[in-house]
């Protein structure tokens, strides 16, 4: 197991703009306030969404694009380092018109309709991701 202690750093909040890519804005928003360590949640409506789902047999992620607008009932996630570059780990709950959810890892593509964030940063010891034999991720090594 893996523990580090943080002290509370500062938080963000607002809005994210129409037609923006989900992940690249909030990547993009890491770097200009220069966070190392974090966490992120944001809910909103998507145009469209870029979702993986690990393949644990496979150690492969199997990409899904969903093309219809969705709800994004949660996102949540972390901000860490990997070869020293900030980066995110998200993870996205989407809703259709009916309400039925589907989820998995938020990767690139995910087009926002309306979107809100909050952004915490933590002060501490930095979390570097390193590729992970058993698992085949990168994890916090
Ligand atoms: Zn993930």
């Amino acid at each position: 197991m893996l523990i580090n202690e943080y002290k509370p750093g500062r938080e963000f909040m607002g809005r994210l703009d129409y037609g923006s890519d989900l992940f690249l804005s909030l990547l993009s928003l890491v770097k200009e306030k220069d966070i190392k360590v974090g966490v992120i949640k944001v809910i909103g409506a998507c145009k469209k969404s870029v979702v993986a789902i690990y393949d644990q047999e496979e150690k492969k992620y199997r990409n899904v694009t969903l093309e219809k607008p969705m709800e994004i009932v949660s996102c949540i996630g972390n901000v860490s380092t990997a070869q020293g570059k900030p980066a995110l780990h998200l993870h996205i709950v989407l809703a259709d018109h009916e309400g039925k959810a589907f989820g998995g890892h938020l990767l690139e593509g995910t087009e926002i309709f309306a979107g809100e964030f909050y952004i915490k940063e933590l002060i501490g010891p930095t979390l570097e991701r390193n590729h992970d034999e058993v698992t085949g991720l990168n994890l916090w090594i």
